[in-house]
């Protein structure tokens, strides 16, 4: 079948790094398996022998005749896009798992978020320049909005580099698989506010916080800068992510 690049279609094809997503999962039988995007099967038959409930999520229909065939008793296969997907009910721990359209990477991740499927693991392929930003430290370009909402829920690990030759067709670019363990010891916030806080630090990653939150209240905000020995003048991508909790926890 020919690869559909409006979908984001590039077929892992590759058994090294078939094995490295695989090897890198840690269920147990009760647990719930969500793959996002299974595309021809390649990891689809590799996680039904981690003998879990495994449900998964393909936008192509005219995947049917492949991904069919792997349905049975504990293998459901659903076709529509994950992004639509309003609700997954269910008492079992979560892990999830997908090689992701490298364009709907962050809406995908920002979509489980929003779905509080609070899952233990999701062990997803992106985009090598999309990994480095969500592992970005501070000080860094590559720190941003989004960085530390991911970080909020998640602690991220790199599995591996994934080189265009182990996809078929081949990208352009170089892919990385990360993990993203639940965060267990998430600071008490009022995570609303949190993420309106870090969307408007980075609006304009260049200007200076003060002027990125002229809505705010810039005294309090004064305050923990001065207590942490930060100069007025800093701007977002200088700052920890323990001083924008002291900062929301302020507000
Ligand atoms: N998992 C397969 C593999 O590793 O070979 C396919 C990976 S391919 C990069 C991405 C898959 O996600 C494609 O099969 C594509 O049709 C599917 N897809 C794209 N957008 C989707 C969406 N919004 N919801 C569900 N599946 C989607």
């Amino acid at each position: 079948m020919k690869a559909k690049k409006r979908f984001g279609q590039n077929f892992l094809i590759d058994n090294t790094y078939i094995n490295r997503i695989i090897d890198s999962i840690n269920v147990f039988s009760n647990d719930l398996i969500i793959e996002i995007g299974p595309g021809q099967g390649a990891l689809t038959k590799r996680l039904k022998t981690k003998d879990c409930e495994l449900i998964a999520y393909e936008i192509d229909e005219e995947l049917k005749p492949i991904l069919d065939s792997l349905i049975d008793a504990s293998t459901h296969i659903y076709y529509q896009d994950f992004l639509t997907v309003q609700n997954i009910a269910t008492s079992k721990e979560i892990v999830i798992v997908g090689n992701l359209p490298y364009y709907i990477t962050t809406p995908i991740l920002e979509h489980i978020i929003k779905l509080n499927l609070n899952p233990k693991e999701v062990i997803i392929m992106v985009q090598k320049e999309v990994a480095d930003r969500f592992l970005a430290r501070e000080h860094t370009k590559e720190y941003g909005y989004f960085t530390l909402w991911l970080k909020y829920f998640f602690e991220m690990e790199r599995i591996c580099d994934v080189p265009p030759k182990a996809f078929n067709p081949a990208p352009k670019v170089m892919s990385t698989v990360l993990k993203l363990k639940r965060r267990e010891n998430k600071p008490q916030i009022d995570i609303n506010k949190y993420q309106q806080l870090l969307k408007d630090s980075f609006k304009q990653k260049r200007k200076k916080l003060k002027n990125n939150l002229t809505n705010y209240d810039w005294s309090k905000i004064k305050e923990i800068l001065t207590l942490n020995n930060l100069s007025e003048d800093v701007r977002a991508e200088e700052l920890k992510e323990e001083i924008f909790i002291e900062i929301v926890n302020k507000l």
